[in-house]
C-alpha cells in the first residue's frame, strides 16, 4: 500500500523506514507550509484546533502525491484527539478521496476491530523485513532526537549564523537515506561531531529556557514559527521536556500493556494538579515545577488557540511561576498568527530574562546601581 501520515517534526524519518518494514510505501507529505494550512482549514470545522487543520492538510497533500491509505494515530479521551482521525475519515470520504483510513490507538474495547487494523497495518511484510523496519525505525529516532538536542545547545555558541541548522538539515537527509545499522551508527557519531564543531566554545553563559506545551505544537516547527531556531539566534540555549521515544514508550508500549501510570507527573505537580486532563495538560505543569527546581531561567508555554488540557494548565501557570520565582510566557499559535508579534514577544521575554540574571548578579555585589 502507498501510505501517507502527518508530519510531527523529523519523525517522518522513522515513519518512512518503519512503514517500509511494513511492507508499505511510504508516501512522505511535503513539510508544512501554508499551503498545508490553508487547505486543510478550508475543509476542517471552523473550532478545530491548529494541529486538526494541519494534519488534514498533510493528509490531503499525501493523497495528491499518489498514497491509498492514509494512517492517523488515535486516542481515549478526554483531548479532542480522540475523535480526530473519524472526522477527518468523513471530510475524506465527503470528498471523495478513495483510501483506506487506519487509525492507530490502543484498543480498549473492541479487539476485533483491533485486529482488522492490525492485519491491515502488517501489510506483504515477513518477520525478518519487519523486526529490521522496527530497528532502524527506532535507531534513526534515537539519532534525530540526539542531534536535535545538540543542535539546541551549539545554536547559540555557533560560529557562522546559520550552521547548525543547514549542517543538521543535510545530516537528517542522509539518516533518512541510510538503509543498514551500521550506516545509522556512523552518521550519529559524524553528527554528534559536526556538530560540536560548529560550537565556540568561549561564549559566555547563556540563558537557559524550558519549551513545555501541547506535544504537536512543541515538535512541529512549521505550527510552532520554529520556535526553537528563534531562541537560538537570540542567544537562549533551548531545554526539550517532550521526546517522541519517551512518548512512544510510555503511550503506546506501556500504556497496551497496562503499565503507564501517571504517578511521577502527579508527583511532580503535587499542589497544582492531581490528575490527567488529557494531552499534555498534566505534563506541562509537571515539567514546569521540574524545570524550575534545575534553575532553568524561564519557561515558555506553547499551545494551539482551545486546546482544552493546555488552558487547564495555563490557568495553573502563574501560581507555578510565582511560588517557584520563574518566568512563564505562554504562547498560543493559531492559524492568524502572524511572525512579527511573535518574534517581539520571544525577544521581550528574553530581554526580561537577562535584566533578572543581571540584577540578580548585581545585587550579589556591594554596589549595585541596577534593580
Ligand atoms: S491536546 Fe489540544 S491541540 Fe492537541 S489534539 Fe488535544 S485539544 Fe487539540
Amino acid at each position: 500500500m502507498k501510505v501517507t501520515f502527518p508530519h510531527l517534526g523529523n519523525a517522518y524519518i522513522a515513519i518512512e523506514a518503519l512503514l517500509e518494514g511494513l511492507g508499505h510505501h511510504p508516501i512522505t507529505p511535503p513539510l508544512g507550509t501554508r499551503r498545508t494550512l490553508e487547505w486543510g482549514g478550508k475543509y476542517s470545522p471552523e473550532e478545530t484546533c491548529l494541529p486538526f487543520k494541519t494534519i488534514l492538510g498533510n493528509m490531503l497533500e499525501g493523497i495528491e502525491l499518489g498514497a491509498d491509505s492514509v494512517y492517523m494515530i488515535g486516542g481515549w479521551g478526554p483531548c479532542r484527539l480522540g475523535y480526530y482521525a473519524e472526522i477527518q475519515r468523513i471530510i475524506l470520504h465527503d470528498l471523495g478521496k478513495q483510501v483506506e483510513f487506519v487509525t492507530l490507538e490502543v484498543p480498549q474495547k473492541n479487539y476485533t476491530v483491533a485486529y482488522r487494523r492490525l492485519r491491515n497495518v502488517l501489510g506483504n511484510t515477513n518477520v525478518a523485513r519487519l523486526a529490521r523496519g522496527c530497528r532502524l525505525a527506532w535507531a534513526k529516532l534515537k539519532v534525530v532526537e540526539q542531534a536535535e538536542t545538540i543542535a539546541l545547545q551549539v545554536r547559540p555558541r555557533e560560529k557562522w549564523r546559520g550552521a547548525t541548522s543547514l549542517f543538521l538539515e543535510e545530516q537528517l537527509q542522509k539518516l533518512r537515506n541510510a538503509q543498514s545499522m551500521g550506516a545509522v551508527r556512523r552518521i550519529e557519531i559524524d553528527t554528534t561531531e559536526g556538530l560540536r564543531s560548529l560550537s565556540d566554545d568561549s561564549t559566555p553563559d547563556l540563558l537557559r529556557v524550558g519549551i513545555i506545551g501541547e506535544i504537536y505544537t512543541v515538535v512541529e516547527p512549521f505550527v510552532n514559527s520554529r520556535l526553537e531556531e528563534r531562541l537560538g539566534y537570540l542567544g537562549v540555549e533551548v531545554v526539550r521536556t517532550i521526546s517522541l521515544r519517551r512518548w512512544v514508550e510510555e503511550h503506546i508500549f506501556l500504556n497496551a500493556l497496562g503499565l503507564y501510570n501517571y504517578r511521577s507527573l502527579k508527583r511532580s505537580a503535587q499542589g497544582y494538579l492531581h490528575r490527567f486532563v488529557g494531552g499534555h495538560g498534566l505534563e506541562s505543569v509537571a515539567r514546569s515545577v521540574d524545570l524550575a527546581k534545575e534553575n532553568l531561567d524561564g519557561i515558555i508555554h506553547i499551545f494551539p488557540m482551545s486546546c482544552m488540557p493546555e488552558i487547564m494548565a495555563q490557568a495553573i501557570l502563574p501560581e507555578v511561576s510565582r511560588d517557584m520565582q520563574i518566568p512563564i510566557l505562554s504562547l498560543i499559535v493559531d492559524e492568524h498568527a502572524g511572525e512579527t508579534g511573535f518574534q517581539t514577544r520571544l525577544e521581550a521575554f528574553v530581554d526580561l530574562l537577562q535584566r533578572r540574571v543581571r540584577v540578580g548578579e548585581c545585587l550579589q555585589e556591594e554596589r549595585c546601581t541596577l534593580g
